[in-house]
C-alpha cells in the first residue's frame, strides 16, 4: 500500500524503515527536504504538500498529536486516516484527555482548567500545592510547564503560559515513571507491549528499561485494562501510548499519545514485532505482530544534543545504533541506542559503557 505520513521527523523515518519489508511505499508532507524522513520516500513540501500527499496515498497517518484536526477531518472525506480524528482531538488537549480518564474511571491527577490569573488562584485553592501548571496543548519534553510550590508564584506561573489556555494538575508523588504501548487494528484486535520504565532529565526522556523490572502481573493487567478501555472508547486504530506514574496507591495515568512513542523504540530489536511495524500493520489492515520481548532485558538510551563517539556504540556487540539524520542542537533528539541483553548484569554493563550518552546524574 501507499502510506502517507503527515510530518517527516524521526518517527516517520522509523515507520518507513519498518514498512518497506512489508512492501509498502511511503510519502511524507513536511517543511523541507532536510527532515529525517525526506530520503525515505516521496517528500511533499510547500503550500500543496497535504493535497499531494493525499493524491499519493491509500491511507494516511500522522507523527504528532499536534497535527491540525481540521486537516485530518478534511482528508478523511476521501482517504482513510488512522488513528482517526477522535483520537487526535482528545489526545492533543490535556483537559480533554483528563476528562476522558475521569469518565472511564481511570485514575489521574486532580486538575482544573485555567484561562486567567483569577482562574489560577481559584484552581490553587481547590487543588492545593505543589501543583504543575501546563499549557493545555502543544507541550512536549517538559516545555510549557511551571512547578508551583507557593501561592506567591501565581502571577509568575500565569505569565509563563503567555496567555494560552492551561491546566493545573495536582503534583503526583511517584516511585517511577512507566509507559504502556499497545496497538489496535481495524477488526478490534489488541496487542500490548510490557510496561517499561522511563527516566527523564530536564523534562526529556533519557533512558527506557524494557520490561520495567519487578512489575507484578496484576499491575501489567491493570495498565492493559486502562489501555483497552481507552482504545475501545476512541475506536483507536494504530499504536497508542499511555504514560503512567507508579505510586504507593497504584497506577496514575499522566497523559497519552496517539502514536508510536520514544519509550517504545527499544522494540525495534527488543520485541518480535516493533511498535513501528505494528502501527503499519494496523493501519493497512494486516494481522498484528507478536509483541513478546526477544530478550530478557532491553534498554534505549537517547542521543541528545550531540552525536558523541558512535564508534563506542558500534564496538559493543549488544548495542544497536539508530541515527535520525539531524544536525546537532542543544536538547534535540538526534538518535538512540538500543541495548539487548539476557542478564541484568549484561544490561547494566552496557549502559555503563554508554555513560557519555547519559547526563551525569
Ligand atoms: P508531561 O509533559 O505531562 O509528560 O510532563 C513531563 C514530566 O513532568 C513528567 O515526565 C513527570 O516527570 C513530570 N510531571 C508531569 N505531571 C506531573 C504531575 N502531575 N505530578 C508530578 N510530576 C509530573
Amino acid at each position: 500500500m501507499k502510506i502517507g505520513v503527515l510530518g517527516a521527523g524521526q518517527l516517520g523515518r522509523m515507520l518507513a524503515i519498518a514498512g518497506y519489508p512489508l512492501n509498502h511505499q511511503f510519502g511524507f508532507s513536511g517543511s523541507s527536504n532536510d527532515e529525517p524522513s525526506a530520503l525515505l520516500g516521496h517528500m511533499f513540501i510547500g503550500d500543496d504538500s497535504v493535497d499531494s500527499l493525499v493524491n499519493f496515498a491509500d491511507v494516511i497517518t500522522y507523527e504528532s498529536e499536534n497535527t491540525d484536526v481540521e486537516i485530518v477531518k478534511a482528508i478523511s472525506k476521501t482517504t482513510p486516516v488512522y488513528p482517526s480524528e477522535k483520537s487526535l482531538f482528545i489526545t492533543q488537549h490535556r483537559g480533554r484527555e483528563k476528562a476522558l480518564f475521569n469518565q472511564l474511571n481511570i485514575p489521574c491527577a486532580p486538575y482544573q482548567m485555567v484561562s486567567s490569573e483569577q482562574d489560577l488562584k481559584d484552581a490553587v485553592s481547590m487543588i492545593g500545592l505543589p501543583a504543575i501548571l501546563k499549557t493545555a496543548t502543544e507541550g512536549y519534553d517538559g516545555k510549557g510547564q511551571f512547578l508551583m510550590r507557593d501561592k506567591s508564584q501565581i502571577a509568575e506561573a500565569w505569565t509563563s503560559m503567555n496567555g494560552v489556555d492551561a491546566i493545573l494538575e495536582g503534583f503526583v508523588t511517584f516511585k517511577r515513571e512507566l509507559s504502556l504501548i499497545a496497538v489496535r487494528d481495524i477488526n478490534n484486535n489488541h496487542k500490548y507491549y510490557p510496561l517499561v520504565e522511563n527516566t527523564h532529565h530536564d523534562g526529556i526522556l533519557r533512558l527506557t528499561i524494557a520490561p520495567a523490572q519487578t512489575i507484578d502481573a496484576e499491575v501489567q493487567k491493570t495498565a492493559e485494562y486502562y489501555m483497552q478501555t481507552l482504545l475501545d472508547e476512541m475506536n483507536h486504530i494504530g499504536v497508542l501510548t499511555i504514560e503512567l506514574f507508579e505510586t504507593d496507591n497504584g497506577l496514575v495515568v499522566n497523559e497519552m499519545a496517539p502514536r508510536v512513542h520514544n519509550s517504545g523504540h527499544w522494540s525495534i530489536e527488543g520485541a518480535n514485532t516493533s511498535q513501528f511495524e505494528n502501527h503499519i500493520r494496523a493501519i493497512t489492515n494486516q494481522p498484528l505482530g507478536d509483541t513478546t520481548p526477544t530478550y530478557l532485558f532491553s534498554a534505549m538510551v537517547n542521543i541528545i544534543g550531540e552525536i558523541g563517539d558512535i564508534d563506542t556504540v558500534l564496538k559493543l556487540p549488544n548495542a544497536h545504533l539508530h541515527l535520525y539524520d539531524k544536525t546537532e542542537r542543544t536538547d534535540r533528539k538526534l538518535g538512540h541506542i538500543n541495548i539487548t541483553a539476557n542478564s541484568e548484569q549484561e544490561l547494566n554493563n552496557t549502559i555503563e559503557r554508554l555513560q557519555e550518552f547519559l547526563p551525569n546524574e
